[in-house]
């Protein structure tokens, strides 16, 4: 099975130019399948919220989108191009950041040495200066944590510290990954403030989430993962269509293979 989106409120797909595209991928690791023929697209400024229980290959997909897991078979499409088992540093010039929840932030490095880090690669030694000004400036908490560890920050600072990286690069898909894991509810409520502030700047997303109704609130359209295929593809607003999936995932074993 697989699930196309489709355009957003009805405008032609034909003269929108997808951000992103999978097409059949099958993917997984050494003799283990977890995807089994995914098919999807994210338009320009839209955000999609991929959903589903434990272990049925929301992360795995993430991965694919980020170039990090090459799909068995199947195409991953990023602006037009095919990339399909190009190396992870060509989804990132091609505009893909892949933040996850933890690991996107070098622990032993200070804030700032990780925000410098980043924008060094990414605007050179003269724009690193710059960039961290802007940062502080929509952060300031970040800016009195300049100097502290990144590893000793709390979970929500880590995040909002990903976040921040990211919202200075100004990349053309964000794919967020589980990025509420482990926080309090009203530090979750703040970072998905942040993607919303994100999404308006014009980043599309992909927003992978167990707290569905987080993500629904943040996206557009939404794809229900069910043991590596798309149980639900359609607007983020039905949530008719969409929990009954949600559900009917629930009920069956994760047993990680398909009916
Ligand atoms: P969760 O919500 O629990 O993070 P998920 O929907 O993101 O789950 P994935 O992490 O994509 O699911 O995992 C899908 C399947 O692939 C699972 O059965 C998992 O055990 C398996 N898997 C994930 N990563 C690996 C790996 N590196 N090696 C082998 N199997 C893996």
């Amino acid at each position: 099975m697989s699930a196309t989106l489709p355009a957003s409120d009805g405008e032609a797909a034909t003269t929108t130019e997808h951000v992103i595209e999978l097409d059949d991928v099958h993917a997984g690791y050494a003799q283990f399948q977890a995807l089994f023929g995914i098919s999807l697209s994210v338009g320009p400024g839209r955000a999609l919220a991929v959903v589903g229980h434990n272990g049925m290959g929301k992360t795995t997909l993430a991965r694919v989108a980020s170039g990090l897991v090459v799909p068995t078979s199947g195409r991953v499409v990023v602006g037009g191009v095919d990339l399909t088992g190009r190396p992870t540093h060509e989804f990132a010039l091609a505009g893909v950041a892949h933040a996850t929840e933890g690991r996107s932030v070098f622990s032993s490095l200070s804030v700032q040495e990780n925000l410098s880090l980043t924008f060094r690669q990414r605007f050179g030694r003269g724009g690193v200066h710059p960039a961290l000004e802007r940062v502080y400036e929509l952060f300031p908490r970040l800016g009195e944590r300049r100097t502290q560890l990144a590893g000793s920050l709390s979970g929500g600072e880590q995040r909002m510290l990903t976040l921040a990286r990211v919202m200075v690069l100004e990349p053309k898909l964000l794919i967020a990954d589980e990025l509420s894991l482990g926080l309090a509810p009203i530090i979750t409520d703040e970072v998905y403030k942040l993607l919303l502030r994100i999404k308006s700047t014009g980043t599309s997303m992909i927003v992978i989430e167990q707290h569905v109704q987080h993500a629904l609130d943040v996206c557009d359209d939404a794809v229900v993962i069910d043991r590596g295929l798309a149980a639900y593809s359609g607007p983020a607003a039905d949530h008719e269509r969409l929990f009954a999936a949600f559900q009917h995932a629930g009920a069956a074993d994760a047993d990680g293979l398909p009916n």
